[in-house]
C-alpha cells in the first residue's frame, strides 16, 4: 500500500486527481504539486543510573498502552533531536540532562489515528548522577521503573525499532560498566 494512500485530495487545489508520483510522492495532475513522504525523525533515551540500571517507562495511551518503552518523542520542527532528548526526558520524567551520547539508528512504524507513521528513530544515551528514586513518571507516560541488565527482555518493549536498539545495548558491556 502507498505510504500516501490516504491522502486521496490535493491539498494545494482540493483536485482528486492527486496520484501516485512514485513509492513516496504524489503529485496533482491539475495544479503539478508534489508531496514527499519521508520518515519523521524521533528520539528514545536509554537514561541509566550510577548503579548501571536503565530507566523503563510504561505507555499511558495507544498505540501499545501497557507495553514498556523507552522515554522519548517525535522532534518537533525548528529542534535538533539533542533538545528534542531533553525537551522529552523533562517532559516526562521530569529531568532535563546535561549531556547525552548518540548510540543507534532503527527505522519504525507507528500507528497512529489509522495512519502508518513511518519514523527513524535515534536512540541517545544518558547518564543520570542524581538520586534515582526521585524521577516519577509524567506526561504521557503512566509509569517508569529502573531494571538492570540481566532483567531486561527486548520482547516487552512496545515498539520492533526499542527492541533492536535494547538489543544491542544489552551486548554492548562498555555500556553496563558502573562509572
Ligand atoms: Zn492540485
Amino acid at each position: 500500500m502507498h505510504p500516501l494512500h490516504l491522502f486521496q485530495y490535493c491539498p494545494r487545489c482540493g483536485s482528486h486527481r492527486f496520484v501516485e508520483n512514485n513509492a513516496s510522492s504524489k503529485r496533482c495532475e491539475d495544479c503539478g504539486f508534489v508531496y514527499y513522504i519521508n520518515p519523521k525523525a524521533a528520539v528514545a533515551a536509554f537514561v541509566m543510573d550510577n548503579r548501571s540500571r536503565l530507566l523503563v517507562c510504561r505507555r499511558a495511551f495507544e498505540p501499545s498502552k501497557g507495553m514498556l518503552d523507552l522515554p522519548g518523542g517525535f522532534t518537533e520542527c525548528g529542534e535538533t533531536v539533542e533538545e528534542a532528548v531533553a525537551r522529552e526526558l523533562s517532559e516526562e520524567i521530569g529531568w532535563y540532562p546535561d549531556q547525552m551520547r548518540y548510540m543507534y539508528s532503527f527505522p519504525n512504524i507507528y500507528r497512529y489515528s489509522g495512519f502508518d507513521v513511518h519514523t527513524m528513530d535515534l536512540f541517545f544515551l544518558c547518564k543520570y548522577k542524581g538520586d534515582s528514586g526521585a524521577l516519577a513518571a509524567h506526561d504521557d507516560v503512566e509509569s517508569c521503573f529502573w531494571l538492570s541488565r540481566d532483567e531486561i527482555h527486548p520482547d516487552r518493549f512496545a515498539f520492533q525499532s526499542v527492541r533492536r536498539a535494547i538489543t544491542l545495548l544489552l551486548n554492548d558491556d562498555a555500556c553496563w560498566q558502573v562509572d
